[in-house]
């Protein structure tokens, strides 16, 4: 039994990288690919919004001199090669999927809709939104809030590399503790940095829970949708 019905899976660019400093690692993509298609045999709708920050972020970009706005387009088109790159993957593993893009690039990607991303949902194709909202100033984290509210996730599952959300970094702070489940209003009491105050916002005023997980770890996907207790749950 799956615990969820439609998922919209947010996936790090940075994780994407693996062992590697910069770019894509093969294996790290194949085994998402590998987990995806898992559930994707459970019959689970899925939605996809994958980071850039493998390939270039905009806020960076800037530190160095870039101009922002640019800067986040670049991003944003970083977001695109990892979605193809994805999408590519999950064909080798036999599933089917289509990319969506926020901007029009055709035929890199078809122009984003909500009524095209459900029926690539129920025609049982993972749907890949990608170039995050098509806006600069945003994040992926913001763009998968937004794409997990307009085609009526059950939840958005955000795959990092860490376990769940702690009281402090776990990787910074030994005695940090984890939280099983956590509410929209204690991230901010708590100036918790789990995702931008912009993306947990739109999650709370729309109700659309999220668990947090560590998505590196493989076989964790099915476990989730499975209803296994790992992760933590963000909720009002
Ligand atoms: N970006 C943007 N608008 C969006 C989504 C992303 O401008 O709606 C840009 C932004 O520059 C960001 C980059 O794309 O730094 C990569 O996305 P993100 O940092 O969210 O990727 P992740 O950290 O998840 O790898």
């Amino acid at each position: 039994m799956v615990k969820y019905k439609r998922i919209l899976l947010k996936l790090s660019g940075e994780s994407l990288m693996g062992e590697k400093q910069y770019g894509i690692d093969e294996t790290r993509l194949g085994e998402y690919a590998q987990q995806i298609k898992e559930i994707h045999e459970l019959g689970v709708q899925i939605g996809i919004v994958i980071g850039g920050g493998n390939i270039f972020r905009g806020l960076t970009g800037a530190s160095k001199g870039f101009d922002r706005v640019k800067g986040d387009q670049m991003g944003m088109l970083a977001t695109v090669i990892n979605s193809l790159a994805l999408s590519s993957a999950l064909g080798s593993v036999g599933v089917k999927s289509r990319v969506l893009t926020a901007v029009r690039m055709e035929p890199i990607g078809e122009f984003y809709n909500k009524w095209k991303a459900i029926e690539t949902l129920e025609a049982g194709e993972v749907a890949i939104f990608s170039a995050g909202t098509g806006n600069p100033f945003f994040t992926t984290d913001t763009g998968s809030s937004l794409r997990g509210i307009e085609i009526e996730a059950d939840v958005m599952l955000k795959g990092t590399r860490v376990d769940g959300i702690y009281t402090a970094d776990p990787e910074k702070d030994k005695t940090a503790t984890k939280f099983k489940e956590i509410t929209y209003d204690e991230i901010y009491t708590r100036g918790l940095k789990v995702m931008d105050l912009t993306a947990t916002t739109m999650c709370k005023e729309n109700n659309l829970p999220i668990v947090v997980f560590d998505m590196d770890t493989v076989g964790n996907l099915k476990k989730v949708i499975e209803g296994e207790d790992i992760g933590t749950l963000v909720h009002n």
